[in-house]
């Protein structure tokens, strides 16, 4: 792994094992020099995720448990715990209060404390943090379990309120901002209230649009680092120089952590 690399973009939450090739996707990645943190979402994706991304100066991978899979991959919490050592990203983890997902948020709730506290136990992750009509619960859980110098959330694709996002502010918490949410007027606000050194960009593909209306990857974050500029009045450049020192000063808190 090297950080040092001369990053174009900052992809904090792309799902690369998702598209139809997942080595070409990392290529793609690498390509346009984009820092792209692989999200997966079960345990058992890991190992694979891994050694695709192993020794890429732009790609890494983050060990997941998808909020909307802990009912039908719980089993596999054992195997996220026995994976966490080998790694120091974590996500794609959380919690989704969404209807399709209610039924399991008890369960959602265990887990995602069960995370919060084996990376408190290990310190020094970095965790992209799913959130959907639960940032109060995230929160909450995240204040009682993760202390700030224990490790570090990514609250992605957040759409809670401005009061919820100042309150993550004041856990320590990062945005990762992607290009659906620069269109509504919600995240709008959000994205002009928060702190520029809280500031961090994502796409989330496959799951979002880029403008050529194909699913977003990596190189498409430089959309991403525009419209945050227009709603911000600064210019693109001066978002993503923002962006990449943000990522630079993530990535210092979790470097000197030895892996075993
Ligand atoms: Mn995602």
């Amino acid at each position: 792994m090297n950080y040092s690399a001369p990053y174009r973009g900052v992809d904090l939450h792309c799902h690369l094992d998702l598209f139809p090739d997942h080595r070409a996707a990392i290529r793609n990645a690498e390509a346009a020099r984009v820092f792209t943190l692989a999200v997966t979402t079960t345990p058992r994706a890991w190992p694979r995720n891994q050694e695709l991304s192993a020794g890429s100066p732009y790609v890494n991978a983050a060990l997941g448990l998808h909020p909307q899979l802990v009912a039908d991959f719980v089993h596999e919490l054992p195997l996220w715990r026995k994976s966490l050592s080998e790694t120091r990203f974590v996500g794609e983890v959380g919690l989704d209060a969404g209807p399709r997902f209610y039924k399991s948020f008890d369960l959602q709730k265990k887990v995602f404390r069960t995370v919060l506290e084996d990376c408190a136990d290990i310190g020094g992750r970095i965790l992209s943090v799913h959130s959907v009509r639960s940032a109060a619960s995230v929160l909450e859980l995240v204040e009682s379990h993760l202390p700030t110098d224990l490790g570090t959330v990514v609250l992605h694709w957040f759409t809670g309120t401005l009061t919820e996002a100042r309150r993550a502010v004041g856990l320590g918490c990062y945005f990762s901002v992607n290009t659906t949410m620069t269109q509504t007027a919600k995240g709008q606000a959000l994205i002009a209230s928060l702190p520029i050194d809280r500031l961090l960009s994502e796409t989330d593909g496959p799951f979002t649009r880029s403008k050529h209306s194909t699913p977003s990857c990596p190189a498409d974050v430089i959309e991403v680092h525009s419209e945050i500029a227009k709603i911000r009045g600064a210019s693109a450049d001066e978002i993503s120089q923002s962006i990449a020192r943000n990522l630079q000063t993530l990535l210092g808190r979790v470097e000197p952590v030895e892996l075993h």
